[in-house]
């Protein structure tokens, strides 16, 4: 990845910790430079995943490298229209190398397949692609250093649709504090692509009672993807 985006990110990350700090948690300024990001008027700042997965690299920029086994990096189709992004590895993903393998994976495989796709039709990232130990919370430090990785992957998949899946992903991608319960099922807009939250498959597995509400969000994925949002087909 070349400098100008190297400094794009750093300059994006600065200048939203500065806006939170003024107590400013939605972001117009941000998603200009994200749209910018990923704008064709830009095709050079659009990376592929292998290049982004090159400049990962073996990644040692946070504390989390000493005890992962494996970078979950994200698996899919690169020309995906829906993206699921996730909170992190856990211990299946991490002995795996593949995201959303363990039992909150078949969870989700299940979710994506209750609107008739596959795996291999969208896809599925992480905030952070290092197992936290014992599967603790995502520190921000952590998904400071790991989620620009994040919004390049975004870039070289340029999805209409990304499902936030819990807290973490909906919370650092929309720049929020709020609650999963209060983001749960609206419609967010990152830079043109329709940001939809919904509960975490892990969240499902303690409290089946929720699966409605994800069914419901489910359904307007589909719909957006009938009527054509998704450019009118699963991938380009
Ligand atoms: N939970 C996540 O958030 N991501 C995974 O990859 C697995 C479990």
């Amino acid at each position: 990845m070349d400098q100008k985006v190297q400094d794009i990110v750093a300059d994006l990350k600065a200048y939203l910790e500065y806006l939170k700090g003024m107590g400013i948690e939605t972001l117009p300024a941000a998603k200009e430079k994200v749209e910018k990001m990923m704008s064709s008027e830009a095709p050079t700042l659009s990376p592929s995943l292998e290049e982004v997965r090159k400049e990962l690299g073996d990644c040692k920029r946070c504390k989390l490298h000493p005890t992962r086994r494996t970078i979950v990096f994200g698996e899919g189709n690169e020309k995906a229209n829906l993206m699921f992004i996730g909170e992190g590895p856990g211990y299946d993903e991490d002995v795996q190398g593949r995201p959303f393998v363990g039992r909150a994976g078949q969870l989700l495989t299940k979710i994506i397949q209750s609107i008739h796709l596959e795996r291999e039709e969208v896809y599925i990232a992480n905030i952070i692609k290092c197992r936290p130990p014992q599967n603790r919370n995502p520190e921000p430090d952590e998904i400071g250093s790991c989620s620009p990785f994040l919004m390049k992957q975004i870039q070289a998949i340029q999805p209409k649709i990304i499902c936030a899946l819990g807290t973490f992903a909906a919370r650092t991608l929309l720049q929020t504090d709020a609650k999963i319960t209060s983001l749960r099922g609206k419609t967010f807009d990152l830079a043109g692509i329709k940001v939809l939250p919904t509960y975490h498959p892990a969240f499902l597995l303690r409290n089946p009672d929720k699966k409605r509400e994800v069914w419901e969000d489910m359904k307007q994925i589909a719909e957006w993807l009938a009527k054509g949002e998704g450019k009118g087909s699963l991938h380009r």
